[in-house]
């Protein structure tokens, strides 16, 4: 039996170059490859992950906001990052760091020309974003001409690509929609080229687009959630691994007898005599109230037991009636095998959503 002493966060560096390298082998040779490590590399370690991405030489980073790109910098990353949504009030700190912005509407696209002018800059490289169907952030189509006229008479910016958005790429069902998508996407792109005189980069594919839309990899392509090992279906899992292991420790098991309620607002009553262990990991660690009376589950011994009672702060209680263990027996909340995706599903998330919320009072242990 596995000997824990801590809830940690383990993250597989081999997986993630295994990760990398099967999505590399996606795209032609000539196609860049961005590393998104927004919200802490997906809840792994955004500066850890950084590191050794740019030591396989990836060609850019996309972090979401201006501080998560500032906390890259200080960590010794020097490989370009793009910011998807700076907040015009960062826009002196993003400069300062060598930070490249999203630009996705004409009060952005001014505000930064603005600082950049005040900063006496020239040709600091930028994106613009065009929205094609997601409905998020990014010009409209009908605003290509407005764009380039602006950007043709600015030349404290460059900018560097185009972009946009897939809406629901790794959906089989929304082949045409997103097919229309990046039709949109080359429409915009040539008259953008057309009427600047450039040929800014394009780029359209998350981790999905990468996977079901060869034919719209164009320059470069964006990928987070296969980096760190998920293929969002189950056809495409097996090419995967994931990099994260949420493990955790049995503090303390009790022997419950029949009529016995368990956990706050008594959520749980046994029916029979039960064995309940008690893991030190809770809605603070981001295992969310959901998961709580028996939606979620752990493994202990490879053996599953479902989480009973609500969910506290710092712990959380599983039925071991069945399982053979013992207090300091390890505890896997998810893993390569038991992945952190079937786990979301128990309570209709995905495994976005749970691996970010992994909180930053976990510690993080690299395993290489
Ligand atoms: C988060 C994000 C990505 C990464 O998507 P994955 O599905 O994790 O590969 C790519 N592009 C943009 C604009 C994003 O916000």
């Amino acid at each position: 039996m596995h000997k824990a002493n801590q809830t940690v966060l383990e993250i597989d560096f081999n997986a993630l170059k295994a990760n990398f390298n099967y999505l590399k082998a996606q795209i032609g040779s000539q196609v860049k490859f961005m590393a998104v490590v927004k919200a802490f590399a997906y809840g792994a370690d955004a500066q850890q992950i950084s590191n050794y991405l740019q030591n396989l030489e990836v060609d850019y980073f996309a972090v979401a906001y201006t501080n998560e790109g500032v906390a890259l910098r200080k960590a010794g990353i020097t490989t370009p990052i793009l910011v998807l949504h700076p907040q015009p009030v960062n826009f002196e700190l993003l400069i300062q760091y060598c930070l490249e912005p999203s630009l996705y509407n004409t009060v952005v696209l001014d505000e930064f020309i603005n600082i950049a002018t005040k900063n006496k800059q020239q040709n600091y490289p930028v994106h613009i974003k065009f929205n094609t169907g997601l409905n998020r952030l990014g010009f409209n189509s009908d605003k290509v001409e407005a764009v380039c006229s602006i950007v043709n008479r600015s030349s404290c910016i460059k900018v560097l690509s185009l972009f946009s958005h897939l809406a629901a790429s790794e959906d089989v069902n929304e082949i045409e929609f997103t097919t229309q998508q990046i039709e949109i996407f080359k429409t915009i792109a040539a008259k953008y080229n057309r009427l600047t005189g450039t040929q800014p980069w394009l780029h359209l594919c998350n981790t999905s687009g990468i996977l079901n839309y060869p034919n719209a990899h164009f320059d470069m392509v964006r990928s987070g959630i296969g980096l760190y090992g998920y293929g969002n279906s189950v056809a495409k899992q097996s090419n995967f691994t994931p990099i994260a292991t949420l493990k955790t420790i049995i503090s303390q098991i009790h022997v419950v007898n029949k009529g016995q309620t368990v956990g706050y607002n008594r959520a749980y009553k046994a029916i029979t005599n039960q064995k309940i262990a008690i893991l030190p990991i809770g809605h603070a660690d981001g295992i969310s109230r959901l998961y709580g009376n028996e939606n979620g589950f752990v493994y202990i011994n490879n053996q599953k037991a479902p989480i009973v009672g609500n969910v506290c702060m710092d712990i959380i209680m599983v039925n071991v009636t069945k399982v053979n263990c013992n207090v300091g027996d390890e505890v896997v909340v998810f893993d390569a095998q038991f992945n952190a995706n079937t786990l979301a599903e128990s309570v209709g998330t995905i495994s976005y959503e749970l691996l970010t919320s992994i909180s930053q009072r976990i510690k993080r242990v690299i395993k290489d």
